[in-house]
């Protein structure tokens, strides 16, 4: 919204520059056969880990398929930003070299792999609302109240930020709102 040419208010326009979003990555990494179900026993849940790929998170899904997709890493904030300003194939070594250090088995079944940086997704540019508390007294009511006709509904315009909840309970109340508006005149 922020490049998009508007004749918000002021106070609209300022709020909508104000606001920044965080810095999210993810990498899906195909194996040829899902080892971690069939050497490790791992029907689910994650990995933590201290390296930048921060995190595998096992599929709870498909047990025992022929082939398997992992989450090979999920960052955030600055090694979000660090993964994001690496090729494709750079991504793809580095979380298969880490990620190697868990699971041996990691260069044997690897297959193909694909990542995303929201920072740079078009219509995107970041993965969720990132908030100040000083953001939240001063522009977050600002964007909650309609600029004449325009509304603004998503995750951004509730508390429970980076969560599909925040998305619904804003619709809600977007909706709820209009409605409101349309039986009063
Ligand atoms: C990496 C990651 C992991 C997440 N994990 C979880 C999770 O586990 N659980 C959970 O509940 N939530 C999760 N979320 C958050 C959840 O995805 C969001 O909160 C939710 O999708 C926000 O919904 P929304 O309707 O506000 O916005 P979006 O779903 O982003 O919808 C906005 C839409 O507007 C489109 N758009 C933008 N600009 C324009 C334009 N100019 N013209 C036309 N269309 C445009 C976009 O393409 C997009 O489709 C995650 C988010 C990310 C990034």
């Amino acid at each position: 919204m922020k490049k998009i040419p508007a004749d918000f208010s002021p106070e609209m326009s300022k709020a909508i520059q104000s606001i920044n979003y965080a810095s999210a990555g993810k990498i899906g990494l195909q194996f040829k056969r899902r080892f971690w179900e069939e050497d490790e026993h791992l029907y689910g849940g994650s990995s933590l880990t201290n390296m930048d790929i921060t995190q595998i998170y096992y599929p709870p899904t498909d047990y025992f398929g022929k082939k398997g997709v992992l989450l090979g890493y999920y960052a955030y904030g600055g090694v979000a930003d660090k993964l994001g300003a690496m090729s494709y194939a750079e991504r793809e070594k580095l979380a298969l070299a880490q990620g190697a250090k868990i699971h041996p088995q990691y260069p044997k079944e690897f297959e193909s792999s694909y990542s995303i940086n929201w920072k740079t997704v078009k219509y995107q540019e970041g993965g969720w609302v990132s908030y100040s508390a000083n953001d939240r007294k001063t522009h977050y009511p600002t964007l909650c109240k309609p600029d004449n006709r325009i509304y603004l509904a998503g995750e951004h315009i509730s508390y429970i930020t980076a969560w599909q909840a925040g998305a619904i309970e804003s619709a809600r109340e977007v909706v709820t709102d209009i409605h409101q508006r349309v039986m009063k005149s």
